[in-house]
C-alpha cells in the first residue's frame, strides 16, 4: 500500500489560517522620518529669514534745504567722506554720501535731513 501523502486543505492547493503578521514599524525609520520633517522645519524658517533680510536697493543720502541753510560751512568742514562743498550754495556729492548723518545733526539751521534715494 503507498503512503499518503497530507491530507485536507494543503492538499487541495489552498491554505488558509491568520494572516501572516505585518512587520513592526521600524524604529530608526520613524526616527529618520520624524528627523528629516524636523529638518524641513528648519529649512522653511531660514528661507523665510532669508527672505525678509535681502538687501534693498535703497540708501540714504544727506539733502540740503537751501531755504533755511545759512551757508555757516558747519557740514562742510564736519563730512567724513567730503562729500559736501560750498559754493553759492551747499552741494552734497550724492556719490560720496555714505548717509552717516553727521552733517544733519551739525546743522545749526536744521537744514540737513537724509533721504532715501535708489542705487
Ligand atoms: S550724511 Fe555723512 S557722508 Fe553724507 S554729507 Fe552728511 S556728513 Fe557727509
Ligand atoms: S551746516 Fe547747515 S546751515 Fe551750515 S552750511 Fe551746512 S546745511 Fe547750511
Amino acid at each position: 500500500m503507498m503512503p499518503t501523502s497530507a491530507s485536507g486543505p494543503a492538499a487541495s492547493g489552498t491554505r488558509e489560517g491568520p494572516p501572516p503578521p505585518t512587520a513592526p514599524p521600524s524604529t530608526e525609520h520613524a526616527a529618520l522620518q520624524q528627523e528629516a520633517e524636523q529638518l524641513q522645519g528648519r529649512l522653511d524658517a531660514i528661507r523665510a529669514r532669508l527672505e525678509a533680510a535681502e538687501p534693498t536697493a535703497v540708501r540714504n543720502v544727506a539733502v540740503v534745504d537751501h531755504s533755511v541753510c545759512r551757508l555757516c560751512g558747519v557740514c562742510e568742514e564736519a563730512c567724513p567722506r567730503g562729500a559736501i562743498r560750498m559754493t553759492e550754495q551747499i552741494e552734497v556729492d550724492r556719490t560720496r554720501c555714505t548717509g552717516c548723518g553727521v552733517c544733519v545733526g551739525l546743522c545749526p539751521a536744521g537744514a540737513v535731513h537724509l533721504e532715501s534715494v535708489g542705487m
